[in-house]
């Protein structure tokens, strides 16, 4: 018998996706003629440039992958003219918001983030013994002003997602502005806020925060973005963080040396200079998006409006529902677990995924 400190004892586990050969083997089908729409992946897979760098990097791997991620940093430092001093790599964004953990909690620290919001900042609370205040959410999105009046003398961090994952909703720049003005006007860098941009990519340009301005004004903000979404490179794990140079160097002293691979280092690269495959990203997103809440409008089925790669659709019995789905090879995410026993997120795919997953809901609520 193991002996694990209560507040590590009573954490439940991160809930994946179900994968492809998994749900094959249960149900007997071909994994061939599964369509995976559960786990915010690029539907277009990686992209080739990212493919080349990774076959040009393999000679590299005897050796440990560069610890400071130099050339992955100046591409970024360049991408968002910001200073290398003020980028952390991450194995994921998830990666980055562990470490922010590490690096600010103890037990007894208070962490405040939405009900509905990315299950692992429960987790990153839970795992440093923390306390988390989880506030209402409004029409399914955070309720900044309660988040503010939710932030007592324990808090340390605050967790934003933008767009939110798992309700797609989102939040505007100057809500996000006048958040964090309030915020460090009244506790400085004691609380610091993390804003989640996991989703970013896939906002309208003019709908984009501007993050960077914003770490350039708030020392007690970091901001957090992840390659495994529009970027194509989920198997990868590459993420990265951009706070001030304070900051960035508390999460680099809890920060693994080698966290990020030599090949994941070699394809971000590459993913990131790859503007034709972020444009298409965007705009099969964009139809796919059109596409599946256009069907659900014809069923008549409750949906939040998206602005990230996912759909929430209000289905009633989900679980039965998903039952269903996965029954005819389609595999979408029960989001019970997150407080919506009523619905299910559905990743937005490539036109014929979303087809056979509108047929299939199509033919499951006809029959019912
Ligand atoms: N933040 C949000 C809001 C997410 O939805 C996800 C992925 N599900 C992540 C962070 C982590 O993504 P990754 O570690 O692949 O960068």
């Amino acid at each position: 018998v193991f002996i694990a400190p209560a507040h590590i004892a009573a954490i439940s586990p991160y809930q994946p996706g179900k994968p492809i050969d998994e749900l094959a083997r249960e149900f007997g089908l071909n994994p061939d003629k599964i369509v995976k729409l559960a786990s915010n992946e690029n539907p277009l897979g990686m992209p080739e440039s990212a493919k080349r760098a990774i076959v040009a990097a393999i000679d590299q791997l005897g050796r440990y992958p560069d610890p400071a991620g130099f050339d992955l940093k100046r591409a970024l430092s360049e991408r968002y003219d910001i200073d290398q001093a003020w980028l952390t790599l991450g194995n994921g964004s998830n990666d980055i918001l562990e470490l922010v953990g590490l690096a600010l909690l103890e037990p007894g620290s208070g962490v405040v983030y939405a009900r509905h919001s990315f299950a692992v900042y429960r987790l990153a609370t839970q795992a440093r013994g923390a306390k988390h205040v989880v506030v209402p959410a409004v029409n399914l999105g955070h309720d900044l002003p309660a988040m503010l009046a939710a932030i007592d003398e324990a808090t340390r961090l605050v967790f934003i997602a933008n767009p939110n994952n798992p309700t797609g909703t989102y939040l505007s720049n100057q809500a996000i502005e006048d958040f964090l003005a309030q915020v460090s006007a009244k506790y400085g860098t004691r609380v610091t806020v993390v804003l989640d941009e996991a989703y970013n990519e896939f906002l309208e340009p003019q709908q984009r925060v501007d993050s960077v301005a914003l770490v350039k004004r708030y020392a007690n903000l970091i901001v957090s973005r992840s390659f495994s979404k529009a970027y194509g490179l989920a198997g990868l794990r590459v993420g990265f963080s951009m706070a001030q140079p304070q900051l960035t160097d508390l999460l680099n002293r809890v920060r693994q040396p080698f966290n990020v691979n030599s090949l994941a280092q070699a394809a971000a690269i590459a993913a990131l200079k790859d503007a034709e495959f972020l444009a298409e990203s965007f705009e099969v997103n964009r139809k796919g998006k059109a596409q599946l809440q256009t069907a659900f409008e014809q069923l008549g089925l409750t949906y939040v409006p998206s602005f990230a790669n996912f759909v929430l659709v209000k289905v009633g019995d989900a679980a039965g529902m998903n039952l269903e789905l996965l029954k005819r090879g389609v595999i979408v995410r029960p989001v019970a677990g997150d407080g919506l026993p009523e619905w299910l997120r559905v990743s937005i795919g490539l036109p014929e995924e979303n087809q056979v997953f509108i047929n299939a809901l199509t033919d499951i609520l006809t029959k019912a």
